[in-house]
């Protein structure tokens, strides 16, 4: 496979953008080599700068459900962008989008649009505290909220990938209001509620984790969560930015049946462009300026291009429901082929392999990964045209363009590597 040119232009970019990248885990560092330079996607494939061709299970990370250049979402924004690319005042659209939000999430009565996740769960955070009147945030090891201060700590994502437990540059205070604790463990928040109860202002969680890899919750957990927030006042927020209209339309609040407090939205929600969004109780919501005291804004927020983005691929989603059952058909088909020694953790069409033979079910399980196994295999099926994200830890993701075909493909691919590194067979 040639990839001169990519390389070529990942030297260039060194020398003005911080790592060649705008975003960490992108620059490969985890796995090694070059990082692809795009140059299109269509459907499955991405295509980098050297012609190469790749079924992509990144997805742009998460927002590409439908895959790439999705006509629905694609004509959408083309009719937005002969109206105008941004007013910084109301839309017909906006109201439209949360009230198709309120339609698909009951629990999200009323919303606000951001530009990212960060911003979703940034501002999620400052309302449970402002509402609340408390200031302790309890989140979960390994996962991940975005890059907002007081949620760096013991980060997933690009933290766990490049081994940063935390962050320089957040202040010893904002860091002191965060309490982690292991995820899928109710004696842990069971024990943070009796000794700092009346002092939460919110639990956040993934409510299935997929920055630590894909790590469902265990039975019991989620719902020990809900019971313990209401019984101490606390809010629960939901981060389902990866997860919404994900694990199914209505996201992992849906699969479990559980009603957070608040909702942070991302990546799907916006079709491939900036947006994001969060929201829940309308008497939690009312709190938000201008109605209320907790200051939040944006210049491009609720962004014509964005929700107009946003809005067909919810709508497209929404009008075709069969598209879950067949995303979670063809991930099982894609998760059935590794070996025991390599677990395999999937929530629909989140997945993750994991380079361990035991359960993974936290950070510290995760973290017990080979991780030089996994960059192997990241390359072996680079090399074969295949697109994983470049980290143990982070989940790849089955759209709705794979078909039977690609994912025969894919699983080709992986035996290969599999029984390439399997113990030869006995004599008989
Ligand atoms: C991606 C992600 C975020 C951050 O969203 P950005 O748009 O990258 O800021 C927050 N929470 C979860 C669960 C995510 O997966």
């Amino acid at each position: 496979m040639n990839t001169a040119r990519s390389e070529a232009w990942f030297a260039r970019a060194q020398s003005r953008i911080p790592g060649g990248v705008n975003s960490p885990v992108r620059a490969f560092k985890a796995v090694g080599g070059a990082p692809r330079f795009i140059a299109r996607g269509q459907g499955s494939r991405l295509f980098d700068i050297d012609g190469n061709a790749y079924i992509d299970y990144v997805g742009s990370w998460g927002p590409l459900i439908l895959g790439h250049g999705h006509a629905a979402v694609s004509e959408a924004v083309r009719a937005a962008l002969e109206d105008g690319t941004s007013f910084g005042a109301p839309t017909e659209r906006e109201v439209e989008l949360a009230e198709l939000i309120a339609q698909i999430m009951p629990s999200m009565e009323m919303s606000r649009l951001v530009n990212s996740g960060t911003e979703a769960t940034m501002s999620a955070l400052r309302l449970a505290r402002g509402f609340t009147g408390r200031e302790l945030t309890v989140k979960f090891e390994g996962c991940y909220h975005g890059h907002v201060d007081s949620l760096l700590v013991k980060a997933g994502s690009g933290m766990a990938t490049l081994g940063i437990a935390d962050t320089a540059g957040v202040p010893a205070g904002f860091a002191a209001s965060t309490i982690a604790l292991p995820f899928n463990s109710v004696a842990a928040a069971e024990q943070a509620f009796q000794r700092h109860g009346g002092k939460i202002a919110c639990v956040i969680v993934e409510p299935v984790a997929g920055n630590m890899g894909c790590v469902p919750p265990l039975p019991g957990f989620l719902e020990a969560l809900r019971e313990l927030t209401a019984r101490h006042g606390a809010l629960l927020i939901f981060d389902e930015v990866m997860t919404g209209f994900r694990l199914g339309l209505g996201g992992a609040q849906q699969r479990f049946g559980i009603r957070p407090d608040l909702t942070t939205l991302g990546k799907i929600i916006g079709g491939g462009l900036p947006l994001a969004a969060y929201g829940g109780r309308a008497d939690v919501m009312k709190r938000v300026a201008p109605l209320g005291p907790v200051y939040q804004a944006g210049t491009l927020s609720g962004n014509p291009l964005a929700v107009a983005a946003g809005l067909a691929a919810l709508r497209y989603l929404r009008d075709h429901p069969e598209i879950y059952g067949e995303l979670e058909r063809r991930a099982a088909q894609l998760c059935a082929c590794p070996p025991p020694q390599v677990t395999v953790n999937r929530a629909g069409s989140m997945f993750t392999f994991f380079f361990t033979g035991r359960p993974v079910t936290d950070w510290e399980s995760a973290r017990q990964c080979d991780t030089e196994r996994f960059a192997r295999f990241f390359h072996h099926l680079l090399e074969r045209g295949v697109y994983l994200p470049p980290s143990q830890f982070e989940a790849g993701f089955v759209s709705a363009a794979h078909s039977e075909e690609d994912i025969r493909r894919t699983v080709e691919a992986a035996r290969e590597f599999f029984e390439a590194a399997a113990p030869p067979p006995s004599n008989p």
